[in-house]
Order: C-alpha cells, then structure tokens, then sequence
C-alpha cells in the first residue's frame, strides 16, 4: 500500500502545478488532482518577465523557453509608450513543464467544494481550484485568439473606460505581428462594446478567430477585511482561491504563483499557517485600495475616474517599466478628460 501523501492538491493550474513541484523536490508526497483534462485555464498570456523570471528559477525553468513574444510599446488609450518588461507567453505549456501531468495528475476528477469548506484530517487539502470561498466579485471577460492585421508587431493596445467599469486589449501572441489575443473585461456590463470600440479605434480586423474564452476571474471582495477563506485547520487556499489576483486589471499569474511558493515556504520551515496566512493577508491588503477603487468606478464613475486610471498605470509603470515620459502622461490625461 502506498503510503499517506503529505498533499492533496485540488487543481493543476498555474498555482497548483507550481506547488506540486515544489514540494516533490523538497521531499513531499503529493497527489494531485484536476477536475479538466485541459488543465488550468487557457487564456491568460500577458505577463512580466523580471518578475516571472526569478520564480521560474526557482525550480529550473527558463523563462525565455515559453515567450511567445517581448512588448515594445503599449498604445494606452490611442498613447503609445515604450514598454520593457511586457511579455505574452505560452501558458498551457508552461504549466505543463511547471508539473508534468501525464499519468501523475488524477485528471477529470472533480473535488467536491465541502472538502475544501470542512478541511481534511491529517493530509494537507489545498485549494488550488480558482474557486474563491467567501465574498467576491467576478470580472466578466470576452476573449478570444486570432489572426488579425492591421496590428504592428510587438506593439499592444489597451483601452480603459473608467466610468463603463472596463478595459480591452489586444496582445501580440508571435513576434510576426499575425496573431493576437483581443478581449475585454468589465465588472458589471457587457464587454463586448468595448472590443468592437477598440477595434474600430485600432483598425483592426480579424481574419480567423482560432479560440475564445469566456471563464469569469474571481476577485475577492475587499471592501472590508478579507472575509475569503485563506485556511481553515488542514485546508489552504492558493492562486485565485485565496485572493490573488489584482482587482484592477485580472492579472493573476505571478500572484497565483507567489501564494504557491509562501505555502511551501511555511509547509517547509513547519510554521504553517502562521507565515503563510501572514503573506497572503499582507498581499490582500496591498489589493484593498485597488478594490475599493473599482467599486467607486462602478458608483461615482464621475468623481473616481481620474484617480483610478492613475493607479493603474502607476502599476503598469511598476511592473511594464513603461515609459511614461511627461509629454506622453499629459497626452493620456488629456485624451481621457475629453473622453470622461
Ligand atoms: C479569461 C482570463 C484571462 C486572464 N488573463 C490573464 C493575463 O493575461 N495575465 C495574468 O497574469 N493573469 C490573467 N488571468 C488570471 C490568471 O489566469 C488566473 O488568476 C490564474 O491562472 C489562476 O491560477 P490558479 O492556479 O489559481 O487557477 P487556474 O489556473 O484557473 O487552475 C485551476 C484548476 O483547478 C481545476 N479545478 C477547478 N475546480 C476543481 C475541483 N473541484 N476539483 C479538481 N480540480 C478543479 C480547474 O480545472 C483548473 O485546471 C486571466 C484569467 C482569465 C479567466
């Protein structure tokens, strides 16, 4: 008989993938389970390579084997600015290399939820499904792949329309310029106005739509103290699950990501949950204003617009090292005055 694993990992995504490894090469037994043959989620590719780098060292992967394409300017509302550390990159196969899952992961076998509510005994139950356990609010996304013209190569586009409670995008998935991931994600309304706006303003046009998605992104609720079920006695939540994802803009990779590796940290220095709780609380409260700011867009657009367009590009500017060159940040402000 085999023997008790130390883990029972619930979703083999980004964050569940990435903790299997680590804890398999630091001497833990896993098993690991995910409820879809397709494991995680396939339609997230804009990410941030000083970031994912050192994180992907860490269990000896290469970031550059799973870059599609390296931004070199982002049209921020019809403003071009250089960017630096702006990637897309191949998800699917990176959670593949991340955990391989042939004949490891128990594939199409869903947990129930109240495993994750109730906690297991002994064994370590990790939810690392996406699903979050407590108050949240989900941002809708429309999005799909395709080969389109009318793009530069390297170049992407990203178009905020504060008092609609929304953004699209479109990013560059080869180096070419052929193929782009185009979509738009709202809190409260349809998205798709927001593509064809995008569209018409970019001159895009689509050729061949090759896949499209439509998977809502949990955020959790913030608006007071995080009342997301972190841990509950042998139960944790990771990725998504636990809150990790910025509520201004979806991104949830390298939070995902992040959550896995202070799990594992706490898991191996045997002080969890206390470190692990404390890292995850701390990274929630960093999100808080961010929140707090997308719920004001949603309810006095007028009043919190200006203020939140800046926070977001605050963070892209920390993460994208964008060049925001004075000329360029007053250009922005004026385009979006004329359009408040
Ligand atoms: C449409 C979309 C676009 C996005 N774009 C970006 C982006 O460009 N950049 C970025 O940084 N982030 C993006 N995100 C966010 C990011 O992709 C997610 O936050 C991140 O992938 C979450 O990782 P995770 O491991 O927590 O969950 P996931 O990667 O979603 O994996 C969860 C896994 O759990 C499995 N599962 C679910 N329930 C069960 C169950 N009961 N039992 C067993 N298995 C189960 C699922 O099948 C899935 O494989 C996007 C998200 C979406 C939905």
């Amino acid at each position: 008989m085999s023997p008790e694993p130390d883990a029972l990992i619930c979703g083999a995504g980004v964050s569940g993938s990435y903790l299997a490894r680590l804890l398999v090469e630091g001497g833990f037994r896993v098993e690991v389970y995910d409820g879809n043959p397709l494991r995680g989620h396939r339609c997230a590719y804009i990410s941030f390579s000083s970031l994912l780098k050192p994180i992907l060292r860490r269990i000896g992967l290469e970031l550059d084997d799973f870059i599609l394409c390296h931004i070199r300017s982002l049209h921020l509302n019809g403003v071009e600015l250089e960017v630096r550390n702006m990637i897309s990159i191949d998800k699917p196969r990176m959670i593949e290399e991340i955990y391989p899952g042939d004949g490891v992961i128990k594939k199409n076998l869903r947990i129930p939820e109240e495993l994750f509510r109730r906690g297991g005994e002994g064994t370590l139950t990790v939810n690392a499904s996406s699903r979050i356990l407590g108050a949240q609010r989900r941002i809708l996304p429309r999005q799909f792949r395709a080969r389109a013209s009318g793009l530069e190569a390297g170049e992407a586009y990203l178009s905020v329309k504060p008092g609609y409670g929304g953004y699209s995008w479109a990013f560059p998935l080869d180096e070419e310029g052929r193929r782009f991931h185009i979509g738009a994600g709202c809190v409260n309304a349809d998205p798709q106005p927001l593509i064809d706006r995008l569209m018409r303003s970019n001159g895009i046009r689509v050729e061949e739509t090759i896949c499209s998605c439509g998977r809502a992104i949990s955020v959790a609720d913030l608006s007071r103290n995080p009342e997301i079920m972190i841990h509950r006695g042998m139960v944790a939540s990771i990725g998504e699950a636990a809150g990790a994802v910025f509520p201004m803009t979806g991104e949830g990779i390298i939070p995902s990501l992040e959550t896995a590796n202070w799990l594992y940290e706490s898991l191996d220095r045997g002080d969890y949950p206390q470190s692990f709780e404390a890292k995850v609380q701390g990274m929630l409260m960093e999100y808080r204003d961010a929140f707090n700011l997308c719920i004001g867009f949603l309810k006095h657009p007028r009043l919190t617009w200006l203020r939140g367009v800046g926070r977001m590009t605050e963070r892209l500017k920390g993460r994208a090292l964008l060049n925001l060159t004075p000329v360029a940040w007053m250009r922005l402000w004026l385009k979006m005055l004329a359009r408040g």
